[in-house]
């Protein structure tokens, strides 16, 4: 079987032969022509054979056609003037004015004849050329012209389908009767096909159909043009999968999801930032340009769980509108965040607000902020918002209960050390009787010396003050207060524990001592709940030594700066340590080894640490007794000042 390449290139070869051999014959007719023309008696129309002559040249083109006729009107006039001008008779003049007609005629025919050959053969190459199938059938379907792009098409060579029935060799499937109503009434249709290639597979095409006539009005077949759709179809059926199935998760998710174009939104933030300002600060310090903007962030659509979330009657309640009059004030922080967060190109942000619903409930809500693919310019934007209302008052109902919790373990705490406290107020209330007897005394002396009773009066004061002190302490520890974070100066709150503890310790003959490095930073942290810590911990390891006699008994509270910028303060005893294994449990509620005890002293303290940003740890020591510490972040005022960490 021939390929096309392969017709082109025989075609190519023969062209320069028949050329020469066409030009020869054309030579030889010319000269046979003219030498009859002059030298032979003939008195017929020789001359018109010169249209044999223009004929067979014009296959050479226009140029040539135009040469030929005007070479064989010269001899023409040549010959007659040779062998009629000296005596020129009607019928030779008649004959020779037929013959230059015949032969100009003859010339403007081929010159037409080559243009239009020409312009068919160039819409041939374009057909050639197309990428879509061009397929030419007659009246009885049968194809009788194939080009390159059906062939690449359908898999069937232009040898193998020109003179197969079209219809059984594709097993077309389309609408018959639509089609040739089309075809009657209009010459055209255009409209989708199915047909199956040569491998089996079945394609889509897109084809448009052109009824063809001769001139004589007769139907002489169809000529279609079809591009495949097979691909673009699968596309956009993968699309529409991909959108239901987003449409599907969009809707039954658990969690209330809406669609939104920022892209105004974005606009009036970005725009409204003077040179040189940075978006952050500048929202920050403009919240109604924040509010602005979050009026133009328009829902586009919005999911089952948003209209509950919103307590809205429908859909329609949400898409259209925008949010902006349901966020409460306090969120345009966040908002503005949200904004920043995706003006730098973050493509997911997220922001906690407080809402009202259209059924006047406040929710707390966390918004997860994405930006849809393909959104140009922030319109696709997917808002996830999540309530969590009852986290929140969950949370604060447990911060409730540990501020109680503590309340109760500082009074449990000083129930504990309430002998030694009666002591320690007892103490001066004794001296201040002593001290008043004293100056009764000296008063009912014959001269009573006032600088003697001035001295006891001083005494008694300053036993007053004792007193008070203590009396103080203990009302502060005692005070049921809510959380309340301040710097504090932690070695004037290490000082006050001590002070608390003081009594108890030398009842136990316990030895107090303070490491320090000296200038601390202050941290941030609630005193009255550090120093329950710090007096929880002293008592603990006061109550570890109560059964040493084997060593003096010792408790140091030992400060540091750690090389995180945290400071850390370690209660160091030489007690009897945790039972192996129990450093682990010491933290857990209700753990306790002493027969007295409750076992949430140190449960309490460990969540008022980490409440505070710290951590709190224990260990044994290396020899005897055990080491409670715990960290506190430092102020970001004084961090920068902190002294260098001691190794
Ligand atoms: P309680 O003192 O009521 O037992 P805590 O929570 O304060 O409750 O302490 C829990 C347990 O941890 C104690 O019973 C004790 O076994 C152990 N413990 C705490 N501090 C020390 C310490 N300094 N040395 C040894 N054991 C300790």
């Amino acid at each position: 079987m021939h390929t096309k390449a392969g017709h082109e290139l025989v075609a190519n070869e023969l062209r320069p032969r028949r050329s020469a051999v066409l030009n020869a014959l054309a030579i030889l007719l010319t000269a046979s022509i003219f030498a009859i023309d002059v030298f032979t008696p003939f008195d017929g129309a020789i001359a018109v054979l010169y249209i044999g002559v223009i004929l067979l040249l014009a296959p050479f083109g226009r140029r040539v056609v135009i040469a030929s006729g005007l070479m064989t009107a010269l001899l023409t006039i040549l010959a007659f003037a040779f062998g009629h001008l000296s005596d020129p008779s009607e019928g030779a003049v008649s004959r020779f004015l037929v013959s230059l007609v015949a032969i100009l005629i003859t010339t403007l025919l081929s010159i037409r004849d080559r243009s239009s050959r020409t312009t068919l053969e160039e819409q041939a190459r374009i057909l050639e050329l197309s990428h879509d199938t061009v397929i030419f059938r007659n009246s009885r379907d049968i194809i009788v012209y194939w080009n390159d792009g059906a062939e690449k098409l359908y898999g069937w060579s232009r040898d193998a389908a020109i003179g197969r029935i079209c219809g059984e060799l594709l097993q077309c499937r389309f609408p018959t009767q639509e089609i040739a109503a089309a075809l009657e009434n209009e010459g055209q249709w255009s409209g989708e096909v199915v047909r199956t290639r040569r491998d089996g597979t079945r394609l889509v095409l897109a084809s448009r159909w052109l009824r063809r006539r001769d001139p004589d009005g007769r139907f002489i077949g169809t000529i279609e043009s079809s591009a495949d759709l097979t691909e673009r179809r699968r596309a956009d059926e993968q699309l529409r999968a991909t959108e239901r199935k987003y449409r599907t998760i969009f809707d039954s998710a658990g969690f209330a999801t809406w669609e939104s174009d920022w892209s105004e939104t974005m606009r009036i933030a970005l725009d409204s930032v003077p040179d040189g300002q940075q978006l952050g600060p500048w929202l920050e310090s403009h919240p109604e340009i924040t509010q602005q903007a979050i009026a133009a962030a328009v829902i586009r659509d919005a999911n089952p769980a948003a209209v509950d979330l919103f307590e809205a009657d429908a859909r329609e309640a949400l898409i259209g509108g925008n949010l902006c009059g349901r966020y409460t004030p306090e969120g345009s922080s966040a908002l503005s965040n949200v904004i920043v967060g995706l003006a730098a190109g973050d493509s997911l942000v997220e922001a906690e607000v407080r809402l009202q619903t259209f059924g006047k409930r406040i929710a707390d809500v966390v918004l997860r902020v994405t930006l849809l693919p393909g959104g140009q310019n922030w319109s696709h934007v997917l808002v996830m918002a999540f309530d969590v209302t009852e986290r929140n008052e969950a949370r604060a109902r447990y911060e409730q209960i540990s501020t109680e919790l503590a309340h109760a373990g500082r009074v449990s705490m000083l129930g504990q050390l309430a002998a030694s406290i009666a002591h320690e107020v007892n103490q001066p209330l004794a001296a201040i009787v002593n001290y008043g007897k004293s100056a009764k005394r000296f008063l009912h002396h014959s001269q009573p010396d006032l600088d003697d009773v001035g001295r006891c009066v001083d005494k008694m004061i300053s036993n007053a003050v004792r007193a008070a002190d203590v009396v103080d302490r203990v009302r502060k520890l005692a005070r049921k207060a809510t959380s309340q974070t301040d710097l504090i100066d932690l070695s004037e709150l290490i000082e006050d524990a001590i002070d608390l503890i003081r009594r108890e310790a030398r009842a136990h003959g316990v030895t107090l001592r303070r490491r320090s490095p000296g200038d601390l930073p202050d941290v941030v942290a609630d005193r009255v709940q550090v120093q329950q810590v710090l007096v929880n911990l002293l008592m603990n390891g006061i109550h570890s030594m109560r059964e040493v006699y084997d060593r003096s008994r010792e408790l140091c509270v030992d400060t540091s700066v750690m090389p995180d910028g945290t400071i850390r303060v370690a209660v160091i005893d030489c007690g009897t340590g945790f039972p192996t294994g129990a450093e682990a449990q010491i933290f857990e509620p209700f753990f306790t080894t002493k027969s007295d005890g409750m076992g949430i002293g140190l449960s309490i303290c460990r969540s008022i640490i980490e409440n505070q940003g710290g951590r709190i740890s224990a260990a044994n020591n290396e020899l005897f007794g055990a080491t409670v510490s715990f960290t506190l972040p430092v102020s970001a005022l004084r961090a920068v000042e902190m002294p260098e960490p001691i190794s």
